[in-house]
């Protein structure tokens, strides 16, 4: 390989994808992170308050998810993925306190809706027809515009699944980006989705192991380095001014990834065209023993929890579209929330175990038709040595792992594969 040097801006997921496949290729990387620490958004941390490590939000990826499935097996990370190891899905409706188990079957022919022991309860097999809606729907058409709302499947399948994979509303929500979504999970087949969770924590699955095999490639971290600016020489980026004073010289032959999230590439870039509407998510932790389930999570439908996850004591509830309580303080939803737990687990809903609940504003974009218009590739000849990448750069999936592992892999063959 030449000597040229890429670095590479931000080491959240996009960052690290990045890094690794251009370390694993030869490249000379180095990596150039604000926080004290990598994974961005996809991180575990100790928290003092409950004494025990947690996840920054609850995050579920389904096996059918390749872009991640590659990065594990890179990173020699597959093995410290868990879950039910089967397409099941348990759930319960809080208002009826009705359960159920949505348990696909590994194929690709979906007999699993004509049996009504393994299909979401209270449907209709023809009301399965209208995943045809979401697969064939145009770019401009939203989640409501393809299907009825007034039906049991729309209430107990789609609302969930559209707010928990998009994080926005169904009535803006993009169709187009959940068949994305779908093509690699629900169309494919059971076998492509298995439910997976890290077994210890997300940093332990998707950051420490990449880290490993980075520094095995002589790939350096420079953590507290925030990007202030950048310094432009026609086309081309000359040098990166950090907030600690530090000023780096790109040479004539090398590259820069900026991996940041969208709103921080705007204020460095103006001229890039970025996602501008974005949603919260508000996970609630728990410190509880219950019991727990094949899956390790069940879905809830009918309260203000949405997703509840069990691992190593902690009980942690997902509640996305977080907006629609911004008229409640975060701390006075620890009692509604304990409270669908408490239906859940047949526990107490006056005794609220100790808690933590966090608030991430800009956890996502809005993933409408509008807002995907905005996304920009990761290349634009406006700027010769930059790659763009970042969950909210154009993969066609809402922010996800998986897009910001694909955004990251794209960056990084737009660097090996251009042609001086
Ligand atoms: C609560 C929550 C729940 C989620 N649930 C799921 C889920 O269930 N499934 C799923 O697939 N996805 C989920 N996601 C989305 C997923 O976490 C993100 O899409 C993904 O982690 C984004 O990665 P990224 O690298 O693009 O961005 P980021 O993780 O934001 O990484 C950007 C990095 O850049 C650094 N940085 C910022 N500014 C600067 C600067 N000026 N200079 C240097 N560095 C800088 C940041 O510190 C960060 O490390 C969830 C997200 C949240 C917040």
């Amino acid at each position: 390989m030449g000597a040229r040097q890429v670095h590479i801006i931000g080491a959240g997921m996009a960052g690290l994808s990045a890094a690794l496949q251009l370390a694993l290729a030869g490249e000379r990387v180095t990596v150039y992170e604000a926080a004290p620490f990598a994974g961005g958004r996809c991180r575990s941390f100790l928290d003092r308050d409950l004494d025990c490590r947690i996840d920054n939000g609850n995050h579920l990826v389904l096996s059918g998810n390749v872009a991640i499935h590659d990065y594990l097996f890179l990173t020699n990370a597959v093995e410290s993925m868990g879950g039910p190891g089967a397409p099941l899905f348990p759930f319960m409706d809080l208002e009826s306190g009705e359960r159920w188990i949505a348990h696909m079957n590994m194929g690709h022919m979906p007999w699993w809706v004509f049996d009504k022991n393994r299909r979401v309860a209270g449907t209709r097999v023809r009301d399965y027809l209208s995943i045809i809606e979401i697969m064939t729907a145009g770019p401009d058409a939203t989640i409501t515009d393809q299907l009825r709302t007034d039906t049991t499947l729309y209430h107990r399948f789609w609302e969930p699944m559209v707010i928990g994979v998009l994080n926005t509303e169904p009535e803006i929500a993009s169709a187009q980006m959940l068949a994305n979504v779908f093509a690699q999970s629900f169309a494919a087949g059971g076998r492509a989705c298995i439910p997976l969770i890290p077994k210890i924590g997300l940093s332990e699955t998707f950051v420490m192991p990449c880290l490993n095999v980075l520094r095995q490639h002589g790939v350096e971290i420079k953590y507290g380095h925030r990007l202030r600016s950048l310094k432009l020489d026609g086309p081309h980026i000359r040098e990166l001014m950090f907030n600690n004073d530090t000023t780096l010289e790109i040479g004539a032959a090398d590259w820069v990834i900026l991996a940041l999230p969208a709103w921080v590439t705007r204020d460095l870039l103006p001229e890039v065209s970025i996602p501008t509407d974005f949603r919260s998510i508000i996970n609630a932790h728990f410190r509880v023993e219950v019991p727990n389930n094949p899956a390790g999570f069940t879905g809830l439908v009918g309260g203000i929890a949405e997703w509840s996850f069990v691992r190593n004591g902690v009980a942690s509830v997902t509640i996305s579209c977080a907006e629609r309580y911004d008229a409640t303080a975060t701390r006075d939803l620890a009692a509604p929330v304990w409270g669908d737990l408490a239906k859940l687990y047949d526990l107490d809903p006056e005794k609220i175990p100790p808690h933590k609940i966090f608030k991430e504003k800009y956890a996502t974009f809005a993933a409408t038709p509008a807002q995907n218009a905005l996304r920009p590739l990761p290349y634009d000849f406006r700027w010769r040595n930059l790659a763009l990448a970042g969950e909210w750069t154009a993969t066609g999936l809402p922010s996800t792992i998986e897009g910001a592992i694909r955004s990251g892999v794209k960056a990084a063959q737009v660097v090996m594969r251009w042609v001086t």
